[in-house]
């Protein structure tokens, strides 16, 4: 895990070349550059505020950084830092008294449990279906708390209670892998249940050959920014395989960056297109032929819906199709 703080930003730029925020709006000040820059010329929380709020928390500027800065940590510690200072939050935070209480999952005394609220009805069954197929004998539970209250909260810089923590993770402790759409829920899960294999839906799948047979050139497949970037190196050599085996196209640039939408973010959940997420996916499109595009996070399936003239489906659905 990268520690190194905001001091050792060389200034170099490098994390500009993927941000989304950049993109949009071309000022250095909104770039995690720019708050590292002005923090070392001696500017206070408080005179970075409309950046730290900003940041999308897409997590692609990390694996980006040649000084190796902790950036996802410290994006969230400085919107902890900034939230004891206020009292007038975004408009786009969650309300602290929207977190679930007291969720009782049973123990789920079962080798893989899925994380994956948003799957419903048939998608969920599929979803749970090949990965039970990929588990050999081991049976999937899919999990009835799926975090994303303690998600939101994260994100916002905001406490989520050790009771709420408890209730989430102790019916996980009995499984030995953990398949969690939430990408963000990744690297918390992994300080909290240091000894579980925490993977996303898309590996999951994608682990499956019957699934890797359903994409081809004509594809192009989204990663999940979240996941991918918080296990960059291990994730970088997946993909990679996955995408010499089917031919796809990615979102992943030259240093196999994922591009974002953006569009899990909180202030996605506002509004796609005040996010930015619709002008990230257009660039992402740019130029390529494709006939299909796949995505591995739910969120963006409206996003690219609205901006692509060719069919959208989430890699859920190729599960339910390809079993
Ligand atoms: S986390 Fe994403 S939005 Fe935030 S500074 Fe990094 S690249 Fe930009
Ligand atoms: S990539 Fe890292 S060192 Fe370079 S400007 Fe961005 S935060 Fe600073």
């Amino acid at each position: 895990m990268n520690t190194k703080g905001y001091e050792y930003c060389s200034g170099c730029g490098i994390c500009l070349l993927v941000c989304p925020l950049w993109k949009k709006t071309g000022s250095m000040s909104h770039t995690r550059k720019g708050r590292a820059k002005a923090l070392q010329g001696g500017a206070a929380l408080e005179d970075i505020a409309a950046s730290v709020d900003a940041c999308l928390l897409c997590g692609s500027c990390e694996p980006a950084c040649p000084e190796g800065i902790g950036i996802a940590a410290m994006n969230m510690e400085q919107r902890r830092n900034l939230n004891k200072l206020r009292t007038n939050y975004p408009s786009w935070y969650p309300e602290p008294s929207g977190m679930k209480t007291r969720i009782k999952d049973n123990a789920l005394h079962n080798s893989i449990i899925l994380i994956a609220g948003e799957y419903q009805g048939n998608n969920l069954k599929a979803l749970s279906a090949v990965i039970e197929l990929l588990g050999g004998n081991k049976k999937v539970s899919p999990a009835a708390d799926d975090g994303r209250d303690i998600a939101g909260l994260l994100e916002a810089g905001l406490p989520v209670t050790q009771d709420r923590i408890d209730d989430f993770i102790t019916p996980l402790r009995h499984a030995d892998t953990l398949v969690v759409s939430e990408g963000l829920l990744h690297r918390p899960l992994r300080k909290w249940l240091p000894n579980k294999k925490i993977i996303g839906t898309g590996e999951a799948l994608l682990s499956s050959a019957h699934i890797r047979k359903a994409l081809g050139p004509e594809d192009l497949y989204i990663i999940e920014c979240r996941g991918y970037h918080s296990d960059y190196e291990r994730l970088v050599k997946f993909y990679d395989r996955m995408r010499k085996e089917t031919g796809c196209q990615t979102n992943l640039d030259l240093q196999r960056i994922a591009i974002p939408t953006g569009a899990s973010s909180l202030q996605a959940k506002k509004g796609i297109e005040a996010a930015g997420c619709l002008e990230q996916a257009r660039w992402i499109i740019r130029g390529r032929s494709m006939k299909r595009i796949v995505v591995e996070d739910i969120a963006d399936l409206a996003v690219f819906q609205r901006v692509a003239d060719v069919p959208v489906i989430y890699a859920g659905q190729l599960s339910r199709d390809n079993l």
